[in-house]
């Protein structure tokens, strides 16, 4: 006799709660249960797995077409070791966090937007404070070295007190977490090296690979460095199309650097695709400099001659997208999916190391450099509190909220409870991204 199986699959939901210190439980959001292999709703229970701290629900994939490897089973898996639930829900907390520190945001509007109660935003709140304020004496941004190998450093400014400050910021790209920050009056080189070895003493391994804006010091800085590194360049000025790789690679007595001018949307998709190359090779010991001012015996300092045209020189991008114009055109391929790229082999290896550091970042999306765009409006309303402000109150100030930003476990723990009864999925967050995640396939 044949057992036909004749059970109906239903789309199965969970709901995460985040547990605040005081033993409050405030849903988070609700996510649909699918399969980290094929992405198929079609799923069902699977009993449960040993864990450190109890048993965790496990779950089977039932689409007939998935294939688990070898494996004759088909794919199980739970809900909370996958790596894309992780992001998720740190990125939920970080935006509810983000949400509840920012400026002239009322509870009311933050109670209706998570769907929970005005009671549990101010519970939230007063919670972030005693965090913010406990954490105010803490030096470091990470708890543990983090895995990231890129970073993306922002410059942006403050107005405190009528006086404009400038927040220098490193953030991972793995992480997404603040690596490194500071708070000065300036932004020259030096200031901009402290953020990136900061952030790098935040870090497992080496930076290998910064982004950030066109600041002419951040550029000196990486090329400072001394050592093989990756900096894509990305403007937030006109060309906004055009990006600059440079890959810095050195010899014994020189540093060599090869600009890499593409389009922004290179690594978007699957295409044959073209781009320029110019190397530069500097010496690492420089020549003597010329003596500077008129030349000795002469009364008047010689004039320089002026240029016919009478045009002014351009100022600021003086010779970033230089590549576009003067350097050697080449074709790639490009294949986001695979993470590949093709190209001649006439080429020079820094061309190629340049582009696949850059879709490392990038696959599937533009080049830009925005991974901390948020969080300078919210880092205005954390200082707009009363008080003394120096630039020494402002950073430990910042530091502490990014602390806590950074270790949301540091503030609640998160527990995922069943529950069958939502048939629907409610955007209880108002984020593209972050729906583009919630209907995407997440891994275990
Ligand atoms: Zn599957």
């Amino acid at each position: 006799m044949i057992k036909i199986k004749t059970k109906k699959l239903v789309e199965l939901w969970r709901e995460i709660l985040i547990v605040v210190v005081s033993g409050l439980q405030i849903p988070l959001l609700k996510i649909k249960i699918r399969c980290p292999l094929c992405g198929s709703a079609m799923v069902s229970t699977n009993g449960t797995r040993k864990r450190k701290n109890g048993r965790v629900e496990a779950f089977i994939c039932r689409n007939p077409p998935c294939k688990n490897g070898t494996r004759k089973t088909p794919k199980q898996f739970v809900v909370s070791s996958s790596f894309e639930f992780k992001e998720l829900v740190q990125r939920t907390l970080k935006n509810l966090y983000e949400d509840l520190m920012r400026d002239g945001v009322k509870c009311k509007t933050i109670a209706k937007k998570y769907k929970i109660s005005t009671s549990q935003v101010s519970a939230l709140r007063r919670e972030i404070e005693t965090a913010i304020n406990e954490h105010e004496h803490l030096d470091s941004l990470a708890k543990v070295p983090q895995q990231d190998k890129a970073i993306a450093i922002d410059e942006t400014f403050l107005t405190i007190e009528g006086k404009t400050i400038y927040l220098i910021i490193a953030t991972g790209y793995q992480s997404r977490k603040v690596l490194g920050v500071k708070v000065s009056p300036t932004r020259n080189e030096g200031d901009l090296r402290e953020v990136f070895d900061e952030a790098e003493r935040n870090c497992k391994y080496p930076i290998a690979t910064v982004t950030s804006d066109a600041w002419g010091a951040t550029i000196a800085m990486v090329q400072h460095l001394g050592r093989p590194i990756t900096h894509v360049i990305h403007k937030h000025k006109k060309p906004f199309e055009n990006a600059v790789i440079k890959r810095h690679e050195y010899t014994a007595t020189e540093r060599i650097t090869t600009d890499i001018g593409v389009k922004t949307d290179v690594t978007k998709r699957r295409a044959k695709r073209q781009g320029y190359y110019l190397q530069t090779k500097t010496p690492l010991v420089p020549p003597p400099s010329k003596t500077r001012g008129r030349p000795k015996g002469s009364k008047r300092a010689a004039k320089k001659p002026r240029s016919k045209s009478g045009e002014k020189k351009k100022r600021g991008k003086k010779g970033l997208f230089k590549a576009f114009e003067k350097g050697k055109k080449f074709y790639f391929e490009v294949d986001p999916y695979k993470r590949s790229i093709k190209l001649g082999k006439s080429l020079p290896a820094a061309v190629a190391t340049g582009l696949a550091d850059t879709l490392k970042l990038f696959a599937l999306k533009s080049i830009q450099n925005n991974l901390s765009e948020n969080l300078t409006f919210v880092l205005r309303t954390v200082l707009g509190f009363s008080g003394p402000k120096t630039i020494e109150s402002i950073e430990r100030r910042i530091r502490a909220f990014l602390y806590v930003r950074n270790q949301p476990e540091q503030l609640i723990t998160i527990r995922i409870v069943r529950n069958f009864r939502c048939s629907f999925f409610t955007n209880n967050i108002d984020s593209k991204e972050l729906l583009s995640l919630m209907n995407g396939v997440w891994m275990v």
